[in-house]
């Protein structure tokens, strides 16, 4: 009855009060045995980079790599980018993160400088807060110095919303970059804010259409006509395009008809280690 089913309710309401507290303990502890984990990763060097091939999608010239991070557990588990690159964003980690990431890919793009074409390009994922550090050029240039590295070599993917969290402050860096001869892309395109009218004045090089939408280019016709026409519209602005997270021959094809320049996904290669894109560079 009523009073039977109130007392049901209350009881409920406490219990799932209980519940949320103990999820919010257990969730806070989580975060912060994450960030002790996260330093202990820093100091013992338990990250590395392995590089997945971008290539041509004529006929698979591999013209590049981009570097993702990983790691690696002492119990020999590895851990993904997903599952730790936010937390160290949000407690600030990330920025160590990133010094060695951008050390060590370039210290790696330097050592391929004897194997690949001069044209090749390691791209970097830059992390949001990076993006916004006042001496990020400087500091850039500086590595570049140390590793006696052209500009060229090094490609930047940035997202959108890192973007368009201050727009002109972004295209004042991206154009610093860019004439210091680094490349820039827009990473996980599509997903972000709708970006179609800024792009034309944004400073890039290359834009990556997100995986999401290349999932979709064989089953449904809206995803094809709007996969064809940012590759279209970055054409007209000589804006090179990179297919993302390309699984299938079929949508090889499709993206081949629809002229896009470039692609990445385990349908050629899934990431790899630098040994192993050192042997596909002496192999061509
Ligand atoms: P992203 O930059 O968009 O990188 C592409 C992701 O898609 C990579 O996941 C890659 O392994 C995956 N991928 C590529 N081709 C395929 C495919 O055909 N199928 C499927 N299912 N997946 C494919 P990963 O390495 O797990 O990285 C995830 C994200 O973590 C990256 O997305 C990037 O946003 C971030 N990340 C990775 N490395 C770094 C880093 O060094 N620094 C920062 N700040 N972020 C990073
Ligand atoms: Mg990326
Ligand atoms: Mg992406
Ligand atoms: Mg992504």
């Amino acid at each position: 009855d009523a009073d039977m089913a109130m007392y049901h309710a209350k009881a409920k309401g406490r219990n799932n009060y209980q519940f949320f507290a103990k999820e919010l303990a257990v969730l806070s502890s989580h975060r912060l045995s994450l960030r002790n984990k996260l330093k202990t990763a820093i100091e013992e060097q338990q990250f590395s980079l392995v590089y997945q091939p971008k290539v041509t999608t004529k006929d698979s010239r591999m013209v590049g790599v981009e570097a993702l991070i990983r790691w690696n557990l002492p119990d020999g588990s590895t851990i993904p980018p997903d599952e730790f690159i936010s937390a160290a964003e949000d407690n600030g980690l990330i920025l160590p993160i990133s010094e060695w990431v951008f050390e060590e890919a370039i210290k790696q793009a330097r050592s391929w400088m004897t194997c690949a074409p001069s044209d090749f390009t390691v791209a970097i994922n830059m992390s949001a807060r990076q993006f916004q550090k006042p001496d990020l050029v400087e500091n850039l240039v500086a590595l570049l110095a140390k590793f006696q590295l052209p500009a060229r070599c090094i490609e930047i993917e940035i997202t959108e919303s890192m973007v368009m969290e201050d727009v002109e402050a972004a295209i004042r860096v991206l154009s610093q970059l860019r004439s210091l001869g680094i490349k820039i892309a827009i990473d996980d395109f599509g997903t972000g804010y709708s970006s179609l009218g800024y792009l034309k004045s944004l400073p890039i090089d290359c834009l990556k259409i997100d995986k999401s939408f290349v999932d979709e280019i064989h089953g449904s016709k809206a995803d094809r006509a709007l996969v064809s026409t940012i590759i279209y519209l970055s054409h007209v602005m000589g804006v090179q395009v990179v297919a993302e997270g390309v699984e299938t021959q079929e949508a090889l094809m499709l993206l081949d008809e629809m002229t896009c320049d470039l692609i990445q996904g385990y349908y050629f290669s899934k990431p790899v280690s630098a040994d192993a894109i050192t042997e596909m560079l002496r192999d061509r």
